[in-house]
């Protein structure tokens, strides 16, 4: 029987409700499939703050390096807002999490089930399907690690400030390859989002996209896309794409753009995938909602736990192969939002349901 042993860094307000659904969800499809599950809590966050006085204690580090895989759920919110911004619970953990595990790969699925259309900001005449696309984001390279980074003032009595966007052959390869992956488990098309009309590393980027797909996978059409294009077609015609790469900096905003036009974050999952093999030969990786710690909500059994519970299918397809088990878990989400059992967030002021509830109906589906 594989065991599957993964950490479980839960974090702060809506985090823990929702991780506890998921872990329902997961403890159901390994009874179901013979799977042995042995999941590690470690304290993350601002509860690690509070308990250690620091987001992201060894302690935890020391779980996760020893785990197959990390279930994230968020961290952060209104109580350590005062801190300063390097002690604040994302910064101070997620961001150390990425680097340490080297977790360059960020593959967040674009998903709109087309009975959830009216959750989307757009006309619902663009996207009579709803929305179907994954992104791909280089996750630790770019501007937001490149050196020189500084502040500095001037003898002029100005200031200056420089951030530096540094990128490798070598590191654009790695993502390529995930981008292909990707590409070749959908419809083997891929479009690679650059700014290469004014940047050095966009120039190299699209190089050495071209010649990686020209080498490895002639059978995926690649297609190339200026940023600023790519930002208005997100919302112009978000399906045109199936599955885009682009750099870190583009990628955070593009990302978040298509959380937007998909409606609630409640529904949207991902997956961070590192440079590193685990026990079981695959990527290493950490897998959270898109969402934040909610802490409108948070205490008040709203939350929709599908984010985290998608996260938990992602973390079984990519880090521990199983892929049949991953795609019950998305069936079973889908069946049981399409059949009408809904959070508040995506009822559109119709009835709904509570947190618990609504993991009540993915698990039906999972049993029926
Ligand atoms: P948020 O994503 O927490 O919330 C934005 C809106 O979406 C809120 O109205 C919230 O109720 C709703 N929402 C989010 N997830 C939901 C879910 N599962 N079900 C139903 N509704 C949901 O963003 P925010 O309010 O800007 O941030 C709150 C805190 O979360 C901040 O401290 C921020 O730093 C932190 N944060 C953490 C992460 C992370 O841990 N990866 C990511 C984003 C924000």
């Amino acid at each position: 029987m594989p065991t599957l042993k993964f950490a479980v860094l839960a974090g702060d307000y809506i985090g823990p409700e929702v991780m506890a659904e998921a872990l329902r969800v997961l403890e159901t499809v390994a009874r179901q499939e013979n799977l042995q599950l042995a999941p590690v809590p470690a304290d993350v966050g601002g509860l690690a703050i509070d308990r250690h006085g620091e987001a992201l204690p060894a302690s935890t580090l020391k779980v996760c390096a020893a785990s197959d895989a990390i279930l994230f759920g968020s961290v952060g919110g209104p109580k350590w807002e005062k801190l300063p911004p390097a002690q604040q619970p994302e910064r101070a953990a997620l961001l150390p999490l990425r680097r340490h595990f080297t977790l360059f790969a960020n593959i967040r699925p674009g998903l709109l089930y087309a009975e959830l259309k009216d959750a989307s900001p757009l006309k619902s005449e663009r996207i009579p399907n709803g929305i179907d696309i994954v992104c791909i984001r280089e996750l630790t390279g770019g501007i937001y690690f490149g050196q020189p980074k500084s502040t500095t003032m001037l003898p002029d009595d100005d200031v200056e400030a420089i951030d530096t966007m540094v990128y490798r052959k070598s590191e654009i390869e790695r993502i390529a390859a995930a981008a292909v992956a990707a590409a070749r488990s959908r419809g083997k098309k891929l479009c690679s989002i650059d700014k290469a009309n004014v940047l050095e590393t966009s120039v190299l980027w699209r190089k050495t996209i071209t010649a990686y797909v020209a080498a490895h996978a002639p059978e995926v059409a690649l297609s190339h896309m200026y940023v600023d294009n790519a930002a208005m077609q997100l919302v112009r015609d978000p399906n045109q794409f199936d599955v885009f790469v682009t750099e870190n900096m583009f990628g955070d905003i593009l990302s978040d753009e298509m959380a937007v036009v998909c409606g609630s974050l409640g529904m949207l999952s991902s997956a961070s995938l590192g440079a590193g093999r685990n026990s079981h030969r695959l990527p290493f990786g950490l897998y959270e909602p898109a969402g934040g710690t909610a802490p409108d909500i948070a205490g008040r059994d709203l939350a929709n736990p599908c984010a985290q519970i998608l996260s938990a299918a992602l973390m079984l397809r990519y880090s521990f192969g199983l892929e049949k088990a991953a795609a019950r878990i998305e069936a079973a989400v889908k069946r049981a939002v399409v059949s009408g059992t809904r959070t508040a967030d995506i009822a559109f002021g119709g009835k709904s349901v509570g947190t618990r509830a609504m993991t009540d109906a993915v698990l039906s589906q999972l049993n029926s």
